[in-house]
């Protein structure tokens, strides 16, 4: 991988304001853009534009077919049997909230079990608790433990009440929570009791291969913005063999046989699932996303690349005194995007405008998680996340910034 040559793509990267220079380390909220990806989707409205799907003349029969050679791009990058599996959303929060008011609202009673971990973020935590509420279903948690940052799953966890386990496919706070083939093992168990499974994927589809027929979930979801696209865009895989099962979460144009029948009838996914005129030109731009990652990454390489970010930002942080890190140390450093810590005395928000002063791009707070935070007590930590374009010489202004916040801060 050609980092160098990466790091040129991205026109935002050389930005300098008041003499310093851009460090953008806030990747797992927003990625930043190639301009590859900005290009394709304002070449899209300047020669392509049109509705798709309705118009028989070229301009639209040309967009709706750049539109479909998107999902098919994401539907291979996920190794999806079927391009029909995937499925356009405005992003992650969209694609459960869909699942939330359809598939499961439609087929859960009272009594019945949803399945979540104690780390998930609000997108995956606020939708169930909403209908549970409504609907009587019982919500019931994997545990965290406190000193490994690890999930612990035990098998009575599921049993014949569980209709849907929920999980985070890797937490936005601590990153990879799960112990070796125990996700795979959670996955087996839920299906044996006929239960579905939905997998946020927000934190890994951007930086790991994701294979989605050997992970077997039923539905997983994405966003296009985490991953190099433009925001408004996302992705809910649902697998094909259950598609009939599951009802349009929104009603409208393009999605029905006939609407005057006494019941509509639906076409086929995926038109079925995207009612009205969808996110046309950043679907096109995740497509491109996805071009310049196959192009430009290998996920081993992306690993190794941010995994070191994250050992040499460990390492620095741990000669710091007061900084407590947040998160399984010796995980972030082999396989870790992101490295979650706090400073003893200080308030993380007062660090994080500092840094912003001196044009470092830092998050602070709860990271919308804030069960995780209530159940390991922790109220807000700062949190640096990497991608593809992060480099050595980030971390260590980063630290040596760090220090000067801190000893500001304490007087
Ligand atoms: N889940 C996880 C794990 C996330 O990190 C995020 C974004 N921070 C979301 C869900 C929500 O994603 P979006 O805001 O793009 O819908």
């Amino acid at each position: 991988m050609d980092f160098e040559k990466i790091r040129k793509d991205f026109s935002i990267l050389s930005k300098v304001i008041d003499s310093k220079q851009l460090i953008y380390l806030d990747n797992a909220a927003t990625t930043q853009k190639p301009n590859f990806v900005i290009d394709s989707i304002s070449g899209f409205y300047k020669n392509h534009n049109a509705n798709i799907l309705r118009g028989v003349y070229p301009l639209a029969e040309q967009a709706t077919e750049m539109y479909e050679n998107a999902r098919q791009k994401i539907a291979k990058f996920i190794n999806a049997s079927d391009a029909c599996e995937i499925i356009f959303t405005s992003g992650t929060t969209e694609g459960i909230n869909f699942i939330a008011d359809s598939w499961v609202q439609n087929n859960l009673k009272p009594g019945d079990e949803i399945l979540l971990t104690e780390a998930e973020h609000h997108a995956n935590f606020l939708p169930w608790v909403l209908l549970a509420e409504k609907t009587g279903v019982k919500l019931k948690f994997i545990k965290i433990n406190p000193k490994t940052f690890k999930l612990d799953f035990s098998d009575d966890l599921i049993t014949e009440k569980t209709k849907l386990v929920a999980l985070t496919h890797s937490s936005n706070v601590l990153g990879n929570i799960w112990q070796k083939d125990q996700l795979e093992k959670v996955i087996k168990k839920a299906h044996e009791v006929g239960a579905k499974v939905l997998l946020d994927a927000a934190q890994t589809v951007p930086h790991q291969k994701i294979d989605i027929q050997k992970l077997n979930p039923d539905f997983l979801v994405f966003s296009g913005h985490k991953m190099l696209g433009s925001t408004g865009i996302g992705i809910l895989y649902i697998k094909k063999e259950i598609q009939d099962e599951v009802a349009p979460y929104r009603v409208g144009g393009s999605m029905v046989h006939s609407s005057v029948s006494k019941s509509p009838t639906w076409v086929e996914s995926p038109a079925k699932f995207e009612a009205g005129t969808p996110p046309i030109a950043q679907a096109i731009g995740l497509g491109a996303a996805v071009d310049y990652i196959n192009e430009n990454i290998n996920f081993d390489g992306l690993k190794k690349h941010e995994a070191n970010l994250c050992s040499k930002l460990i390492d620095g942080l741990q000669q710091i005194d007061g900084v407590t890190i947040f998160g399984n140390i010796e995980e972030l450093k082999q396989t870790g995007h992101l490295v979650s810590f706090f400073v003893e005395d200080i308030h993380v928000h007062d660090i994080a405008s500092l840094l912003g002063s001196k044009n470092i791009c830092v998050r602070a707070g709860q990271h919308c998680a804030q069960p995780l935070s209530t159940v390991l007590n922790v109220q807000a930590t700062l949190r640096v996340s990497f991608y593809l374009y992060n480099t050595d010489k980030e971390v260590e202004i980063f630290l040596k910034e760090l220090q000067e916040a801190i000893i500001f801060l304490k007087g």
